[in-house]
């Protein structure tokens, strides 16, 4: 490999832990601030706000070995900025597809803020809309749940778990997201007959960083809630139930960053105080019956699953 393309694989990994590492301090500094506000039993100590933060059973145990391997090995996707650039990217294709099928419209307001700040709400919004369709699929479709498993095997959360997600499923919840985020985005512009400017692109990719520390704490065993926030926005107490084991559970609260969409289509479900209940699959794939206890079954186990399927209808 010449020297270049080394030096432009460096650059890129040390970027891309730049990146983890912002999400990684953000994620402590939510922990340690839940811990001294809202934790009841909380000791005025930092080592034990620590230990609350990382308990080290949950660390340690089974199913989080593949969520460790996999959060490094995703690293590289460095999944917040490629993702904005390339709803960015196909947002404006969009814009021009329009512009040649139905001709070019002169610009309803005036260039400024506050369209910029409108353009970022309408693709923000399209993209989240975008996340919670992919995920009821792969929650709805047979074969896409043979993916989604992966995910929903974890039976502890610690943010880790975050990138534990099967690599096709990284392709279908991109795409979803890409292809929702350029439709709405694309459609806003063609409407106003404004051009997409830099900076909803900048706060894009910012908020998507801010996001992705957002689902490390999703993905913790924190309990935090927002209060009347929730209404709007998917808080970690939230999405802690989606990876329930209880069938009381089953198919709640599958939006990514906002909750909005989970009330208006009745998937919510809002835990009374502290519920009791355990993570993981089901009943049966619990504990030893995992499926998805090494990397090598996490990655080809769906495969076979999706198999079983198939064989068993034809
Ligand atoms: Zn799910
Ligand atoms: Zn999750």
């Amino acid at each position: 490999m010449p020297l270049h393309a080394l030096q432009a694989v460096y650059a890129h990994m040390s970027d891309a832990l730049m990146t983890d590492a912002i999400l990684v301090t953000g994620f402590v500094l939510i922990g340690l601030g839940f811990y001294f506000l809202f934790e009841p039993e909380r000791r005025p100590s930092l080592r034990a706000a620590l230990g609350h933060v990382f308990p080290r059973d949950l660390f340690l145990h089974r199913t989080s070995r593949v969520d460790i391997l996999h959060f490094f090995l995703a690293i590289g996707l460095w999944i917040p900025v490629v993702s904005a650039l390339i709803t960015a990217f196909l947002t404006m294709n969009v814009q021009s597809v329009l512009t040649g099928w139905f001709g070019a419209r002169a610009p309803l307001v005036e260039a400024g803020w506050a369209i910029g700040i409108a353009q970022f709400a309408v693709i923000f919004v399209s993209r989240d809309f975008g996340t919670y369709v992919g995920h009821i699929l792969l929650h709805k479709v047979p074969y896409l749940w043979s993916i989604h498993r992966t995910h929903h095997s974890a039976e502890v959360l610690t943010f880790f778990t975050s990138a534990r997600a099967h690599p096709l499923e990284y392709l279908h919840a991109q795409s979803f997201i890409a292809v929702f985020g350029a439709l709405g985005g694309g459609v806003f512009l063609y409407l106003t007959g404004t051009s997409l400017a830099a900076a909803p692109v900048a706060i894009l990719i910012a908020v998507g960083i801010f996001f992705e520390t957002f689902g490390l704490a999703q993905h913790s065993h924190l309990p935090i809630s927002f209060g009347k926030l929730d209404y709007v926005i998917l808080a970690p107490v939230l999405h802690q139930i989606h990876h329930s084991a209880e069938p009381r559970h089953r198919d709640k609260n599958l939006g990514g960053q906002l909750s909005v969409f989970d009330w208006l289509f009745g998937t919510i479900y809002v835990p009374q105080g502290r519920e009791a209940y355990r993570w993981g699959l089901n009943d049966r794939e619990l504990g030893e019956n995992n499926p998805h206890v090494r990397l090598r079954d996490f990655y080809f186990e769906p495969a076979a699953h999706a198999w079983r399927l198939l064989t068993r209808r034809g």
